[in-house]
């Protein structure tokens, strides 16, 4: 038997062995802790290195989770619910404050494989959005809820509910009160109004992860405090499936952010995925397209990550800089922040 396949092996033919065996697909976790005005300049040495190991442990827990086999869509919920518990990243814990001075979240979870969703939109006493959005998706008939249904949902099916107060720290309520410096200013001196927050806001930090597990299955998540400053309910791109957060076992993971307006007029996220889709783009080509190409000269500020079933994973943006991350089977965790 030996000698029969070293034979058809120098003759080049081919050889069933069991290496030829289609490989597991291999898995892959990557996130990112939000776009925007992030320069080596604007950051401490301190700040930078709590950043890098806040979203290295959100790494190693999205991998932990593949590692043992599980399924993408907990290593999404993982990942995510790290950044939530941090005061650092613009989500949970550290979520920006409204003109009002609350905190609204906005979150969603997406399952490529059968297109299954939830999200959650404007909740002000859920502790970590991203569970009350995989809620939504698992244990209701509804792919969307908002403000005080949502809420009163999440607390039906035993989530940990909060005081708003949990949600308040320092620098964002100083980010505010800059923010209303700054509009009373505009209006004293009769500047019109910023069409999106953009203009007035430099600083993002929405999180967000997409992950390949072992069955191939891949899953898409994101969660935000939205824009500081924002009024009247505003909700933004990321509980918007196809705007912030999108994932097709047919094509890619994808979950934004950005100055949502614009990622929910351009419906980002379903259209990177509909470029590899039907246009047959790769992950860079569609990112490029879409976050270079479309928003970049209207001023959409932002960026994307994306990820496809064979792993392959692209991370543009258009902003200084985005936290992200990725990690894959080795287990090594690799954080950048800026263009670099
Ligand atoms: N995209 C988020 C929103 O507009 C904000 C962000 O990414 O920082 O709500």
């Amino acid at each position: 038997m030996k000698h029969l396949l070293l034979i058809l092996a120098v003759a080049g033919l081919p050889v069933a062995t069991a290496a030829q065996t289609p490989p597991a697909p291999k898995i892959m976790f990557v996130m990112h802790g939000g776009a925007g005005t992030i320069t080596r300049g604007s950051m401490s040495p301190e700040m930078e290195k709590d950043y890098r190991e806040t979203m290295e442990k959100a790494l190693r827990a999205g991998h932990a989770v593949l590692a043992r086999g599980g399924v993408s869509l907990d290593a999404v919920e993982a990942g995510i619910r790290i950044l939530e518990d941090s005061p650092l990243f613009n989500a949970g814990k550290g979520a920006v404050f409204t003109h009002d001075g609350k905190n609204e979240m906005d979150a969603a979870i997406m399952d490529g494989h059968g297109l299954r969703a939830g999200s959650v939109a404007g909740v002000t006493i859920i502790k970590n959005p991203i569970l009350a959005a995989r809620a939504v998706m698992d244990k209701s008939p509804h792919v969307m809820m908002a403000g005080k249904g949502a809420e009163l949902f999440a607390t039906k099916m035993g989530l940990e509910i909060v005081d708003p107060s949990y949600f308040w720290t320092e620098r964002r309520w100083k980010s505010l009160q800059q923010e209303l410096m700054k509009e009373q200013e505009k209006q004293k001196s009769g500047t019109p109004h910023a069409e999106v927050r953009g203009e007035n806001d430099t600083h993002y930090g929405t999180v967000g992860a997409v992950a390949l597990d072992a069955r191939g299955d891949l899953a898409a998540g994101t969660s935000t405090g939205g824009t500081t400053n924002k009024q009247y309910g505003r909700i933004g791109d990321a509980p918007i499936i196809g705007a912030g957060t999108y994932a097709d076992n047919g094509s890619v993971a994808v979950s934004c952010t950005g100055a949502g307006e614009f990622f929910i007029r351009w419906t980002v996220a379903h259209d990177i995925a509909a470029l590899v889709k039907y246009k047959g783009m790769t992950v860079e080509q569609a990112g490029n397209e879409v976050i270079h190409k479309k928003l970049q000269p209207v001023h959409g500020e932002g960026g994307a990550i994306i990820l496809d079933a064979k792993g392959n994973f692209a991370l543009p943006f258009n902003s200084d800089g985005m936290y992200r991350g990725w990690i894959g089977a080795d287990g090594v965790p690799h954080v950048l922040i800026y263009k670099e």
